[in-house]
């Protein structure tokens, strides 16, 4: 390690790393932090197509939304936030529709001219009012839209998404779509949102410029890099740390085969195909993403996904049964382990939103911060 004395080991420069780092720096204490990627701000990563100039979203579409006002004021200290509003259409073999389900959704789907209160009224005899609570996505979907609108939206691009039948994942995965019965088209609810306009990569860069911060890239893992710092902020997959020990976690990882067009190729940054018989989940067109910027040439990544295998990087944490028994291990073994604290959406294994991640860094720091100053150099209690 060549950035020594550094307090504080944080393993990981995505959002999570950087925010500690930066906390516990504000606090007065220095830390050094590892990347095993050539580069900073983890799968948020944004970077400039040296071929067509335009910004790219190397590890698929991020876009900021979120109702916590302090997190949405510490990400503006950091960054420029241009307007973007999501506004995902789907195309099926019935046509291309306006996801989430919306107003729009709906008539154009049943063919009719509803007001928000009938739209409100059919869909409530479309649902399956046997279901009392949702035990999984399936039954909530069933429940909520009816079987119509479930296996046109839903179900192809949920077991094309996760791999597993929907029935096997929790109600709290369909339940990040809002179902609407007005015209607005907004994917997200949110209170504020946007993207970043010099990028993410750049927003994180500013989080992680600070004195007391030593960034190292291209660096792994392993045990021995702790020793010598007081404590270790984790913030990779936690069956890895303990290289897995107890069983692998399922995580699904996503890839691209990119296209370059001239001109406008789908008029939208996302484009949904639900049905299962095409192989991929939706086609992601990056200037869209920055509607600020002028661009002739366009870049379009088409987006697969499959169960993780071995050095994939990783993104949606299934979270199964049976990987939730395993999780249970690894939390018995991480509350032994005085000296590391696992953080963000690898290391609790769950499936974070960038704003939650932020928010739970945040807090960490700042007791992490206020431990260390009340217990000197002997390090933080957990
Ligand atoms: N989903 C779907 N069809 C769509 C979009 C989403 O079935 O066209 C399901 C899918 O299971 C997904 C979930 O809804 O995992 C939540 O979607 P979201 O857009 O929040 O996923 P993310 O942004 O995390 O990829």
């Amino acid at each position: 390690m060549t950035h020594k004395p550094s307090t504080f080991l944080i393993v990981g420069a995505g959002f999570s790393g950087a925010v500690v780092a930066r906390e516990l720096a504000e606090a007065g204490i220095a830390s050094t932090v590892l990347d095993r990627r050539s580069h900073i701000a983890g799968n948020c990563h944004t970077e400039r197509d040296p071929e067509t100039g335009i910004l790219l979203h190397r590890y698929g579409p991020h876009i900021f939304n979120t109702n916590l006002e302090d997190v949405w004021e510490y990400v503006n200290r950091f960054a420029e936030f241009g307007p973007f509003v999501n506004r995902v259409k789907a195309t099926t073999s019935r046509g291309v529709f306006s996801l989430p389900v919306n107003l729009h959704t709906l008539n154009q789907f049943y063919g009719k001219t509803f007001s928000p209160a009938e739209a409100k009224a059919y869909l409530a005899t479309r649902g399956d009012p046997s279901i009392d609570e949702a035990r999984n996505f399936e039954e909530a979907a069933l429940k909520h839209l009816g079987r119509d609108l479930y296996e046109t939206f839903f179900r192809g691009y949920t077991r094309k998404q996760w791999g597993t039948d929907p029935r096997e994942l929790p109600a709290s995965v369909f339940q990040r779509l809002p179902i609407r019965f007005d015209y607005n088209d907004n994917y997200y609810d949110k209170t504020y949102q946007g993207i970043p306009s010099a990028g993410y990569t750049e927003l994180i860069r500013r989080i992680l410029d600070h004195p007391l911060i030593a960034v190292q890239l291209n660096t792994s893992y392993a045990r021995a890099l702790s020793n010598g710092f007081i404590h270790t902020v984790y913030t990779g997959a936690i069956d890895q740390f303990y290289e897995y020990c107890e069983g692998h976690l399922g995580y699904r990882t996503v890839y691209w085969d990119r296209e370059t067009h001239s001109g406008d190729y789908q008029g939208v940054a996302c484009m949904n195909y639900p049905e299962e018989s095409i192989p991929w989940t939706r086609k992601v067109e990056h200037k869209h993403f920055a509607p600020w910027e002028t661009h002739d040439q366009t870049v379009v990544f088409t987006e697969y996904s499959k169960e993780s295998g071995e050095g994939d990087d990783l993104f949606y944490p299934k979270r199964l049964k049976a990987d939730k028994e395993r999780l249970a291990h690894y939390q018995i073994l991480a509350q032994q382990e005085p000296r590391v604290t696992f953080l963000g959406r690898l290391g609790t294994y769950r499936y974070l939103d960038m704003d939650i991640t932020i928010a739970e860094a945040l807090a960490l720091g700042k007791k992490l911060g206020h431990q260390l100053g009340q217990n000197g150099i002997s390090g933080p209690e957990k």
